[in-house]
């Protein structure tokens, strides 16, 4: 299962873009025309709601709005590798919602998961400080960036096991300011959990550097086969 769009999708979503660029705001999963809704109502009803917590013992605690499956998937990726930035606000909403009932009071600023310098130059993006910038927009702060990534490991995805995915992701963040970190409760953003290996490598730097406690949130959380 590729996780990269052909280039013919390539092509012709490129063809979607501009055609549908000075267009009103569309359904991020059925693409039908919306008025000031985020996503239309049967695609609301269709959504793999989550609405949980996961723990672990590496990263904590986890919670997320949406199970990783069907059309989460599908928008996740046309984030991510095709650009499609329409589903950011529901995106957002759906997290501030989540992060509002599991952690209400529990943390004093959002951060991210960051990607690496090269896959920032190549995306030209980071999607989870995209995510984090969206949830934050209603709470009217900004995000905090407490991480950087010096290592461009292999993808997470190409690996299987959490042992693996845990020696992969060790050492390749670096705390950034950690003045500002020391003390503080973090919401650590993430689009997707699947092992909680990167989270629980980015909860283990963020201690280190001194926050006084990080509770994760991500978009989506992969279902246990
Ligand atoms: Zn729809």
């Amino acid at each position: 299962m590729s996780d990269k769009p052909s280039f013919l999708d390539s092509l012709n979503d490129a063809l979607d873009s501009v055609t549908r660029f000075f267009y009103p705001r569309r359904c991020p999963f059925c693409g039908v025309g919306l008025g000031k809704e985020l996503v239309c109502d049967s695609c609301r009803a269709a959504l793999p709601r989550c609405d949980t917590q996961i723990r672990g013992a590496y990263y904590g605690v986890v919670s997320a709005p949406l199970w990783y499956t069907g059309p989460v998937r599908k928008a996740l990726m046309d984030l991510k590798f095709r650009r499609r930035m329409g589903g950011l606000d529901l995106f957002g909403s759906l997290m501030a919602a989540c992060a509002k009932q599991w952690y209400d009071g529990a943390f004093d600023a959002v951060t991210w998961v960051p990607v690496s310098a090269k896959r920032l130059r190549k995306r030209g993006f980071d999607q989870s400080r995209l995510l984090a910038a969206s949830l934050c927009v209603d709470w009217h702060v900004m995000p905090q960036e407490t991480l950087r990534k010096v290592v461009d490991n292999p993808p997470q995805s190409s690996l299987r096991g959490t042992e693996r995915r845990r020696a992969n992701v060790l050492g390749t963040y670096r705390p950034v300011r950690p003045e500002a970190i020391r003390g503080r409760r973090f919401l650590l953003v993430d689009d997707l959990m699947t092992s909680g290996a990167t989270l629980g490598e980015c909860v283990r730097v963020l201690r280190e550097a001194g926050a006084a406690d990080v509770v994760c949130l991500t978009l989506a959380i992969t279902p246990r086969e």
